[in-house]
């Protein structure tokens, strides 16, 4: 492989300079996190099964006309994409309680909320990404009162696909978290959805048996994470055929 220029590694995903100005490739590595890295683990065929879940949410919201990074998957680990400057806040979209939220206001989890609520965390790792409010977004400069118009907008766009799509493969989204990147033409700029959408982001529990499918079974030590991952990857119709350890036996004839 010709040597690249890094451009940022994070804690599940490596940035390289593309190979046209304004592109990026984004490599998803195996390395799984939680509570703010300090649970860790690098668990065989993660980055694949992201990889390729990202690359499926990603075109599909292309494909409506809803603005991302992706540009197209390079093989099993990179995709290509748009070079974008970060907003520096997590969008996260919650249809039920779960994890911080159910923890915040002492609500069981599981419990279908009223309507989704949309809500912003700055990204801060060394401050463990507190949740912040409209009024410190704007004081803080951190985006603009169009900015949070339009990711409302986006937020709300995403989430309806993302329920719509895995509900049709028995999956309940019950919350998910979004990156939003920047993106300038001239004079002028517009917001795309940034990062990845895949299980690392998204609580996924299955619609009949309530079973997670996502990153809290790594968090809460259920189980096979890349089965989990698989089994979405299944349903949707893209596991890959090759290079994704499975741990369940298959039958041999
Ligand atoms: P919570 O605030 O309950 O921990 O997370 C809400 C949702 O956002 C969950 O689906 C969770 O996976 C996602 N989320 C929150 N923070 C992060 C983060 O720093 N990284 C990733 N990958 N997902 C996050």
């Amino acid at each position: 492989m010709a040597r690249r220029k890094l451009v940022y590694e994070g804690k599940a995903k490596i940035l390289y300079e593309g190979p046209e100005p304004g592109t990026l490739v984004q490599y998803f590595k195996d390395d799984a996190t939680a509570f703010n890295a300090e649970k860790k683990d690098v668990i065989d065929g993660k980055g694949a099964l992201n990889n390729i879940l990202s690359e499926f949410f990603m075109k599909g919201l292309n494909t409506l006309g809803v603005p991302t990074h992706f540009i197209k998957r390079l093989n099993m680990r990179e995709q290509l994409i748009r070079e974008v400057e970060i907003v520096p806040l997590e969008v996260i979209v919650r249809n039920y309680a779960a994890g911080t939220l159910a923890k915040r206001l002492g609500l069981e989890e599981g419990t279908a909320l009223p309507r989704p609520i949309v809500e912003f965390c700055l990204k801060d790792d060394a401050l463990g990404d507190p949740l912040v409010a409209e009024e410190h977004i704007l004081a803080f400069n951190w985006a603009s009162q169009q900015d949070l118009d339009d990711m409302f907008v986006l937020a709300h766009r995403v989430n309806d696909f993302l329920s719509g799509v895995m509900y049709g493969v028995g999956i309940r989204v019950a919350d998910f978290k979004i990156e939003i990147g920047r993106v300038y033409d001239g004079d002028f700029s517009h917001l795309v959805i940034a990062d990845e959408i895949s299980p690392d982001s998204c609580r996924l529990w299955d619609l009949k048996t309530g079973e997670k499918l996502d990153k809290d079974v790594f968090r809460r030590n259920l189980g096979s994470l890349t089965d989990a991952y698989a089994e979405v990857a299944r349903r949707l119709g893209v596991l890959p055929k090759i290079a994704v350890p499975i741990s369940k036996p298959t039958l041999i004839n």
